[in-house]
């Protein structure tokens, strides 16, 4: 057999963190077993579905680097891969329930008549479910009345106006398919007796069921799309590597039993990734850990995928990615950056002379007793120093220390606000080789000019 996966999203919204997880699971299972992966648009619900959510989906698998054998743009034997152009193979299928008498009309809908007994779900992951269909279905909660009152348990598979229910065209599709894996979100565990039902109407064989238990907030509550770190586009805006939220993506909710925690690839990945390993009970997000990921990512990243990785968010703040100092920036950036947005501030001081002072810096060295000396002193000897290096510019400013009879960390924190806008960021002494003499001097002399005359 040919494992057979699929994500099947609804075009209706962006492309949360749960879901992308729900389509690494599948991807991950796929190639694990040398199966494909699927991706099924279900956008029958043409009042939500647009095409802007269909993009901001498709382009977060790609970004992510989960690219499908059949589906849209891909192609494949057995689409379309949207459900608004299956219309005819949904009426055929439903021909065949009507055929075996197992559908009638209800005022223009079209009802499925669920069997009267126990179906059980054998899901992979949350274990066995048995429930009886005609007697769960067999009333509603009523919220106006309060209370439960009678209901027809038959399953609506077709509305008056002709259009189809999800239950009903997310089962034909996967028999067509040939999914042989149901790899999706917990909150579809309850739906899954309906569709064993359906399957078994239709003399189907049942592909294995995986639900993964729902993502939460810390807290625990139900993760919204406002919640930080919902949202895969915004990890691509605000410079996060694709690497870095597989591999913590991977380990929302599955464990290879070690305590590994990082994955550098979604190949290192799909070496240990089991679906006995995905947990049963719900997971807990907590998006600094996701950033101490990424920072990892960024540590150990190759420089040439560093700096193409970079390359838009240097260029947004107008730093040109092919300028000679930049692959030295990036290094000294590298162990600072939790995202490659965090990059671009800790190294503009060498691209601009536009600095922004961050004011609680500048009060800190103003507040000092002799900063004015210590600022000239600074700036004469840095002046002199006849050898820009790491080495020249330390023997400098230890010049400069010396000379006022104090300590070498009175001078650097001063030099560090004038010449970099703040007490933060990457290590002073290379920050001013890159820098350049000229401008260091300058910045020295400026800034000791504005704040401390
Ligand atoms: N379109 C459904 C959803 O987005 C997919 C359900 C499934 O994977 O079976 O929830």
């Amino acid at each position: 057999m040919t494992v057979r996966t699929r994500f099947a999203p609804s075009p209706t919204g962006f492309l949360h963190i749960g879901g992308a997880r729900t389509a690494l699971y599948n991807w991950l299972y796929a190639r694990k077993h040398g199966g494909k992966f699927v991706i099924r648009v279900e956008d029958t619900d043409a009042a939500r579905s647009t095409d802007a959510s269909q993009s901001i989906i498709l382009d977060g698998l790609r970004w992510l680097g989960l690219e499908w054998d059949e589906g849209p743009d891909a192609g494949g034997d057995n689409g379309p891969y949207f459900q608004s152009q299956r219309h005819e193979i949904y009426q055929a299928y439903l021909q065949k329930l009507k055929d075996s008498d197992l559908v009638y009309d209800d005022d223009g809908a079209v009802r499925f008549r669920v069997p009267d007994k126990e179906i059980t779900v054998n899901d992979a992951i949350c274990g066995t479910v048995t429930v009886n269909l005609k007697k769960t279905g067999s009333t509603r909660w009523d919220p106006e009345a309060k209370k439960e009152v009678e209901a027809n348990p038959d399953i609506v598979i077709r509305r008056p106006d002709g259009s189809f229910i999800f239950h009903f065209v997310n089962v034909v599709d996967d028999i067509e398919m040939g999914i042989t894996h149901v790899i999706r979100g917990e909150d579809h565990l309850s739906n899954t007796p309906k569709h064993i039902a359906l399957y078994e109407a239709f003399g189907s064989d049942l592909p294995t069921f995986a639900h993964i238990p729902l993502n939460l907030n810390k807290d625990g509550s139900k993760m919204s799309k406002r919640d930080q770190g919902a949202l895969i586009h915004e990890y691509i805006e605000n410079g996060f590597l694709p690497a870095a939220v597989n591999n913590y993506m991977a380990l929302l909710g599955w464990s290879s039993g070690s305590d590994r925690e990082l994955y550098f690839s979604l190949d290192e990945i799909l070496e240990d990734f089991d679906l006995k390993g995905v947990n049963s009970s719900n997971s807990k997000f907590d998006f600094e850990k996701c950033k101490w990921m990424n920072a990892e990512h960024i540590k150990a990243l190759p420089a040439d995928k560093f700096l193409q990785r970079s390359a838009p968010f240097l260029e947004s703040e107008g730093i040109d990615p092919k300028d000679s100092r930049v692959p030295a920036c990036l290094e000294l950036a590298r162990e600072r950056a939790e995202t490659l947005a965090d990059i671009t501030k800790v190294i503009l001081p060498v691209f601009t002379d536009n600095l922004e002072y961050d004011q609680p810096s500048v009060e800190k060295v103003v507040s000092k007793d002799g900063m004015a000396e210590v600022l000239s002193t600074l700036a004469t000897h840095l002046a002199e120093c006849g050898d820009w290096t790491t080495d020249g510019i330390k023997a400098s400013i230890q010049a400069a220390a010396e000379s006022l009879d104090l300590k070498m960390g009175a001078f650097m924190f001063p030099c560090r606000v004038a010449t970099m806008g703040s007490t933060a960021g990457a290590d002073l002494v290379p920050m001013l080789e890159l820098i350049g003499q000229d401008r260091v001097v300058s910045r020295i002399r400026d800034f000791k000019e504005k704040y401390l005359s």
